[in-house]
């Protein structure tokens, strides 16, 4: 180990900053965030690094570096753009056993700054020992998004009960024992939420011995369209700790696939005509699921509260009185457009969108066509394809022209990915030439032409 890693408490002391541009910026926000006095020399000081240390009770010298502005300081950061200063900085400071910085010249600097990932008051530092910084950084952003940002509350909870703790365990054992089960339980669960008095509540009933009965818990979570890049930190996190995943078709083996290895899979996958678990037997199994005590995934294509029933599951969960929580997630619409290269809305074509379900319940008559018409907006079709002949020709009757740029996108955002492009007049055509299926989103409107126009955006971002 070519470095000890410590935390330095700089509350409070002087800290010597010799530079007044970008670099000596960057360096004063971190240690004035770490409540250090800064005093920074420089004979210019720009006006942002001015007003940081004025605002954090520092002091600002403008004048060349002298040796004895370093009188008083616990730490020394060297920041110029002149080597041989920066040089005599570390030699004054080393001399004086003072630790010290240069940036970017390790062979100068008698500590060195990490790749820090905050969450106050827990704090992940990570360092290459100035070998490689860049490798250091990367790892600092694989723990940003390993480590939800609300982890800094979940330790500040741990803080404010630390002291009752320890007086009601002396044994470290079992005071060790307390914390693990606050930190992989319920309890945590609630804080990552962001429910922090519901956590607190939890903690203090643990406390007193009168926690309830564990009850597990539902996650209602969005997977996105397909591609498990589209996954957000929290949909990862709690697929990685379920119990047991509830899944239907439309989720992408490869997200299925992230899910915790041990977790039971349970499918209950609907298709059109062959309803395979009726919805009431559904939100039952997740009541029973969760009164066993287990973590309850429920993994719903695209996002749960779009045409995904994900309001019907959580009444339930909630007339019976089952903890859960709600992960939005990238919906098709959004994920489609964004991969077939459509904008929803466009200054110049569509200055609103509207998210219909084509799944007609009684032949033409529910839905409202006439609003449909109006111009200057787009017109994202859910579960279109069985219905397209219809939609086409109601929009069409209605007023909408016939020339109107529309989209087929099927398997959007995937691998599969087939996007057609045509004209409300040719839609159903186009998909029984092509034997679309499902899942496949339906577009209309003006903004389906930009595509041409961008098309440099399609390799980059699939695989059409
Ligand atoms: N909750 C989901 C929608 C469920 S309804 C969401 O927010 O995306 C099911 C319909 O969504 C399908 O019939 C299809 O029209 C659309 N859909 C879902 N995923 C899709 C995909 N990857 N590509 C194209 N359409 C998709």
């Amino acid at each position: 180990m070519d470095y000890l890693p410590l935390f330095h408490n700089l509350r409070g002391s002087r800290v010597l900053v010799v530079g007044g541009g970008e670099i000596a910026l960057r360096k004063s926000r971190l240690l004035a965030d770490a409540g250090a006095l800064l005093r920074v020399v420089a004979p210019e000081i720009e006006v942002q690094l001015r007003e940081l240390v004025q605002n954090s009770g520092g002091e600002c010298v403008l004048r060349g570096y002298a040796e004895a502005d370093l009188e008083g300081c616990v730490l020394i950061i060297a920041a110029t753009d002149d080597p041989l200063l920066n040089a005599q900085v570390s030699r004054d400071a080393q001399q004086r056993c003072v630790p010290v910085n240069v940036v970017d010249a390790p062979a100068l600097c008698s500590v060195i700054f990490p790749a820090i990932v905050d969450r106050s008051p827990l704090v992940i530092a990570v360092s290459s020992g100035g070998d490689a910084p860049v490798l250091a950084r990367l790892i600092r952003a694989k723990l940003e998004t390993w480590i939800p940002s609300t982890y800094g509350q979940l330790a500040g909870l741990a803080a404010r009960f630390r002291t009752q703790v320890k007086g009601l365990f002396p044994d470290v054992q079992q005071r060790r024992a307390f914390w693990e089960d606050v930190f992989q339980g319920p309890i945590a669960d609630r804080q990552l939420a962001g429910q922090g008095a519901e956590a607190e509540h939890l903690l203090l009933a643990k406390i007193n011995g009168t926690a309830p009965v564990a009850t597990g818990e539902v996650y209602l979570v969005g997977a996105g369209p397909g591609d498990p890049d589209l996954l957000t930190f929290r949909a990862l996190r709690l697929m990685q700790q379920a119990d047991v995943v509830l899944y239907d078709r439309l989720v992408a083996p490869a997200i299925l696939e992230l899910c915790r290895r041990d977790a039971d899979r349970v499918y209950v996958g609907k298709r059109r005509a062959e309803h395979a678990v009726p919805q009431e037997q559904i939100n039952q199994q997740l009541v029973d699921l969760a009164r066993q005590g287990k973590r309850v995934l429920r993994l719903k294509g695209g996002d749960p509260f779009i045409f995904g029933r994900g309001g019907e599951e959580i009444e339930e969960l909630a007339a019976q009185g089952i903890p859960f929580q709600v992960v939005p997630g990238i919906t098709a619409a959004s994920g489609c457009a964004a991969y077939a290269g459509i904008p929803l809305t466009h200054r110049d074509y569509a200055q609103s969108v509207r998210f219909i379900t084509g799944h007609l319940k009684d032949g033409t008559s529910d839905l409202p066509w006439s609003d449909l018409v109006a111009p200057a907006q787009t017109l994202v079709f859910y579960m279109g394809l069985i219905g397209l002949p219809i939609i086409c020709n109601e929009l069409i009757k209605h007023g909408r022209s016939a020339d109107t740029p529309a989209a087929l996108i099927q398997q959007g955002t995937t691998s599969n990915q087939r996007v057609f492009t045509g004209t409300l007049g040719n839609l159903p055509q186009l998909v029984a030439e092509h034997k679309v299926h499902a899942p496949t989103l339906v577009i209309v409107g003006e903004v389906v032409q930009l595509r041409e126009k961008l098309k440099w955006f399609e390799g980059a971002q699939s695989q059409i």
